[in-house]
C-alpha cells in the first residue's frame, strides 16, 4: 500500500476568483478542454489537498444527452443531465462555478429556470450506454416520455397529457380552451373538441407531475 503522506481531506474549497464555496455533494461547472464547449457538470465526491497544497477534487460526471450513446432524443429537456458512473480526479482550479441539478419533479415546479438550473431523472452507464430507470411513463398519442420544455395539456376525460403540437393547438389556443378533451374522448362521449372559451378557467396546461398535490 502506498502511503498517502501529506494528503489532507478538505471540507470545502473556495472557487478561484469568487467567494463561492464548494462542498462535497455540491454540483459544479468544470472548465471544458475546448473553449467552445459547454462546461462539464459534475458532482463533488471528495476534496483533497496534496503535500504541495494543490487541491484536487474527485468528481462524478453528469452527461448531457448529446454525450450519451443514443444522443439527444426528442423527449430530452434542454437542461437535462444524466448522472453517470464515470468518475475522475481533477484539479480544483477547473471549477468555474456552482450549479443546481434538481430532481425532475422539483425542476418542473420551478417558477423560472435559471442558467444554473439543471435536472436529472436518469442514471447513465458510460460503458454500456444503459439508462436507469430504463422505463419511464409515456404520454400523448406519440407515447413519448415527458419533456418539461414542451407545452402539454391534460384531457379532462382520460386524464392523459397531450402535446399541444400533437393536438394541432398553438400556445394561444391552449390558453383559450376552458376544458380539453383528446380526440379519443371526443369520440367516446360525443363531446365537442373544444368548448367555448371563457375567461374564468383555462385548461390545465402545466406539467404531468404538477397534477399531484396542486
Ligand atoms: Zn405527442
Ligand atoms: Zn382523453
Amino acid at each position: 500500500m502506498a502511503k498517502k503522506r501529506g494528503k489532507r481531506t478538505l471540507e470545502h474549497y473556495q472557487i478561484r476568483g469568487s467567494d463561492k464555496i464548494v462542498e462535497v455533494g455540491d454540483c459544479v461547472l468544470m472548465r471544458p478542454p475546448d473553449k467552445d464547449m459547454e462546461p462539464f457538470v459534475a458532482k463533488i465526491e471528495k476534496i483533497e489537498a496534496d503535500a504541495g497544497n494543490k487541491v484536487k477534487v474527485r468528481v462524478r460526471w453528469y452527461y448531457r444527452p448529446e454525450e450519451s450513446v443514443g444522443g439527444r432524443r426528442q423527449f430530452h429537456g434542454e437542461k437535462e443531465l444524466f448522472l453517470s458512473d464515470h468518475y475522475d480526479t481533477c484539479t480544483a482550479e477547473a471549477i468555474e462555478g456552482k450549479c443546481i441539478v434538481h430532481t425532475f419533479k422539483n425542476y418542473t415546479r420551478l417558477e423560472s429556470v435559471g442558467a444554473d438550473d439543471y435536472f436529472c431523472r436518469f442514471e447513465y452507464k458510460a460503458a454500456t450506454g444503459g439508462f436507469s430507470p430504463d422505463r419511464v411513463a409515456v404520454y400523448c398519442k406519440c407515447e413519448m416520455p415527458y419533456n418539461p420544455d414542451v407545452l402539454m395539456v391534460q384531457c379532462e376525460g382520460c386524464r392523459d397529457w397531450f402535446h399541444a403540437k400533437c393536438m394541432g393547438l398553438s400556445t394561444e389556443e391552449i390558453k383559450k380552451i376552458e376544458r380539453f378533451f383528446c380526440p379519443d374522448c371526443c369520440e367516446d362521449k360525443k363531446m365537442p373538441k373544444k368548448t367555448s372559451p371563457k375567461e374564468k378557467h383555462s385548461a390545465r396546461s402545466r406539467t404531468p407531475s404538477a397534477r399531484r398535490g396542486d
